[in-house]
């Protein structure tokens, strides 16, 4: 059967497989599935949101269900909105996260606010390819009311869950930079709760993202780097467009790689309750090591995000999260959250009294190198095979393409879920050997291609 839903949710490009049609037969599904009761309903600020949103919404009522309309909220805040209220049966967000301006998505979320597991999106799938819609009769179409307190209640939510004396006492500085995405109605203003001095930029919610591309890397964050070293301020923090994830700027105006702070929140986290610790098998050994020192467990999952939340709630982790900033905190909600993701950095800073560059010094230094090798899609599994075959005499991982294990570092290979190519991650303590392993990485793919 073709899949509807993608990694995270359904995702196009609007106008073209994104269109209002889709979204009514995609609320239609969603509601047929969840038979009666009642949905809340959240998107980020993309300009065909409200399109979208009404058309689910209608899709939704069509088939009995009662609609709860949060209004442009962050994904994180939709699902604890979701979570707080246990008698709602799930949620719908309109949202295509970090991607370009012309995305849009539908991702659905299940009683607890997760994203659903994939049987449950596959029970969806069945309803919307057979067209087993369940259509209410004149008396039994839902109704939609809004609650424009969802935001309010998320920032409660994570203010209790860090020490607002030690972090108010440091009137740190902080600009922010939202993308002018969902994060602008809540990260200002979870800032100043936080006692803060808050300077923003990319700060009015605008769906033609006209500051910057959602997607918080290096290279669209110039801006947010320069505005922190002149405005002398204590760090700064950048969401993607729904503000799941959050990345951070040093006091010196330096990019900090997500891997570190992730490994900074893990070693604050792990130092007051121990635990076990979720992360992707892409992630590095930084946070291996810093779990290790601090007396933890690391268990590593396939990458993506809801695979990390479910491991983390099966296996009852203390803390987990991914590269790209998507971390979650358990005692908050399961799922990435880039406002709680924020509160919690600042609280290291307040309580280490040390800028945030040195606490990055301070972590086990590692040099991580990228490639991509070109594969046709229909090679993609025969090469996967040929890959294992290639290495069957050494340490290797296989959870989600194969990892190789050196004594100074490793190599991971694994195919694309998108693209027709490859992508190989190495690393080691110098650059020149994760270069090399990433050369031996990439030549084992071009070998496995041709077997
Ligand atoms: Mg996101």
């Amino acid at each position: 059967m073709t899949r509807l839903f993608g990694t995270n949710g359904i995702r196009g490009v609007v106008g073209q497989d994104m269109t209002a049609d889709l979204a009514v037969r995609v609320g239609r599904a969603i509601g047929t599935h969840f038979g009666s009761g009642t949905v809340a309903l959240a998107r980020d600020p993309r300009l065909s949101g409200p399109m979208l949103a009404r058309a689910v919404a209608a899709g939704l009522m069509s088939s009995g269900l009662e609609v709860i309309d949060l209004g442009m909220v962050p994904t994180p805040c939709a699902q604890y909105y979701v979570h707080t209220h246990p008698g709602l049966k799930g949620g719908v967000v309109i949202t295509a996260s970090h991607n370009p301006r012309e995305f849009n998505g539908i991702k659905a979320l299940d009683a607890q606010g997760m994203e659903m597991a994939r049987e449950e999106e596959e029970a969806i799938e069945t309803i919307y390819f057979e067209e087993r819609y369940r259509a209410a009769d004149w008396s039994g179409v839902g109704d939609l009311r809004s609650d424009p307190g969802a935001a309010d209640a998320y920032l409660r939510g994570i203010l209790a869950h860090v020490d607002l004396e030690a972090i108010r006492k440091r009137k740190l500085t902080v600009v922010a930079d939202p993308a002018n995405g969902a994060g602008c109605v809540t990260t200002p203003y979870l800032l100043r709760a936080l006692g803060c001095r808050v300077l923003t930029i990319n700060g009015q919610p605008d769906g033609a993202f006209p500051g910057r591309l959602p997607e918080p890397t290096v290279e669209h964050l110039e801006n947010l780097m320069r505005m922190v070293v002149e405005a002398k301020a204590d760090l700064g923090v950048a969401h993607d467009g729904d503000a799941d994830r959050a990345i951070f700027v040093d006091e010196t105006g330096a990019f900090l790689y997500g891997d570190k702070s992730l490994a900074l929140l893990a070693r604050s986290e792990l130092a007051a309750h121990g635990g076990l610790v979720v992360t992707p098998v892409s992630t590095s050994s930084v946070l291996e090591d810093v779990v290790r020192e601090a007396g933890g467990h690391l268990v590593r999952t396939r990458v993506g995000s809801p695979i990390v939340a479910r491991t983390m709630l099966a296996q009852g982790a203390a803390f987990g999260g991914e590269e790209n900033g998507g971390i979650i905190f358990p005692a908050h909600q399961f799922c990435r959250d880039g406002g709680m993701t924020l509160a919690k950095m600042l609280e290291v800073v307040a309580k280490a009294d040390r800028p945030l560059s040195k606490l990055a010094a301070s972590l086990p230094q590692y040099s991580l190198q990228k490639q991509a090798v070109e594969v046709p899609v229909d090679r993609r599994e025969a090469t996967l095979e040929a890959l294992v075959g290639l290495v069957k005499d050494r340490k290797v991982e296989t959870i989600d393409g194969v990892k190789i294990y050196e004594p100074d570092g490793w190599v991971l290979v694994r195919p694309s879920g998108t693209e027709p190519l490859f992508r190989v991650y190495a690393e080691a303590k110098t650059p020149e050997r994760a270069r090399a392993l990433a050369a031996e990485g990439a030549d084992l793919v071009r070998r496995a291609v041709r077997a």
